[in-house]
């Protein structure tokens, strides 16, 4: 079957292979991949950023069917439609797999990087990790919420943003107008939209943002403050040290910051107003298996639609190149019911996102 592997030299692509799996084991099934989105995280992986992984499958945005069950499987059964995500499998049996915090899981495996991903005809998957898709769920989109949608919604529940309160969401990208969506129509809170780009911002507008702000040349966080006596909580999905520092200066008392984005550097934060204003920073990673279930079930009523796109797997370096220059909106998902080595033209390519 052909899969999508890290070069040996870890320069940033990949080649597309004939790969065997190995056999199954009685804990695990085999999944017919549909749809796998493709994800920055699989490009730092593929330049050796978290350690070098060459031959590696990538991929932890899949979706596919159960077709061979594992001889101690009952969960699931042949035909079943189940996701891939990072967060491939915990150890389940340390104090966070105990405790509902799998995801900080010190032996955790993700898919694509320590375990082979579903960017590949076929993908091996544990059962009881490979969180199920609910039928009347787009799977272009459920590939989507896979990664960008759960740890937005992780993100806005870590928030403990209640209706009627004010969330700043700051960087309104592929993963902020998620955020943003997730604010507006499960946690009925008001938005405000801060990003560096007018065109990001009029896309967060449609998406149902009360307020938007370009913090290119102002202070976002005085301009909150004066407008709405400061957020209730803030989410930062931007990769940008300001945008954090602003987030903090943005939020009223009492109030939570949660950071998502990973950009490199330290925090800026004054000590007296964390202690005085009672200011909780709170990180926040991708989502356990029930946010999963959670995030496919809200989706699948019709609360989010990530913008998505589809292309053959043949496009993957494409892909790559236009996503580390900037181009895309949304996600780029593989299509693995396209012809996976010829090209498709451009135009054919179907948007979605209502
Ligand atoms: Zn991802
Ligand atoms: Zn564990």
């Amino acid at each position: 079957m052909k899969a999508a592997v890290v070069r040996s030299n870890s320069d940033g692509y990949v080649d597309i292979k004939d790969v065997t799996l190995r056999p199954i084991k009685p804990n695990e099934v085999l999944v017919k991949t549909e749809y796998c989105g493709l994800c920055h995280t699989d490009i730092h992986v593929a330049n050796g950023d978290f350690g070098e992984v060459p031959g590696r499958i990538i991929g932890h945005e899949g979706v596919g069917i159960v077709t061979e069950l594992g001889s101690d499987v009952t969960n699931l059964k042949k035909g079943d439609r189940v996701s891939i995500a990072w967060f491939y499998k915990g150890c389940g049996h340390c104090e966070y797999c105990l405790t509902g915090r799998e995801t900080l899981c010190r032996d955790v495996q993700n898919a694509g990087y320590n375990v082979d991903g579903a960017m590949a005809e076929e993908v091996i998957a544990d059962a009881d990790y490979a969180v199920k898709v609910p039928d009347d769920l787009d799977p272009i989109e459920a590939s989507s919420i896979t990664c960008a949608g759960v740890t937005t919604y992780k993100a806005l529940k870590t928030a403990s943003i209640h209706p009627g309160e004010w969330v700043a969401i700051y960087g309104v990208g592929g993963l902020g107008n998620l955020a943003i969506q997730w604010a507006k129509n499960v946690f009925k809170a008001h938005v405000i939209a801060v990003d560096i780009n007018d065109d990001k911002l009029a896309s967060a507008k449609k998406m149902g943002a009360d307020l938007t702000f370009n913090s290119r040349t102002e202070d976002s966080g005085k301009w909150i403050q004066d407008k709405v006596g400061g957020a209730h909580a803030a989410v930062v999905t931007a990769v940008s040290q300001v945008a954090f520092d602003q987030a903090v200066g943005s939020v009223r008392a009492g109030a939570r910051v949660v950071a998502v984005g990973l950009p490199k550097g330290n925090m800026e934060l004054s000590i007296v107003k964390v202690v005085l204003d009672g200011i909780q920073i709170a990180g926040s990673l991708v989502g356990t298996r029930q946010d999963l279930a959670e995030a496919f079930q809200l989706a699948a009523e019709g609360a989010i639609h990530p913008i998505v796109a589809t292309r053959p797997l043949a496009d993957v370096n494409d892909i790559i190149d236009e996503m580390k220059a900037g181009k895309i909106e949304g996600r780029m998902v593989v299509d693995f019911g396209l012809p996976l080595d010829a090209p498709v033209k451009k135009e054919a390519h179907a948007v979605t996102g209502r």
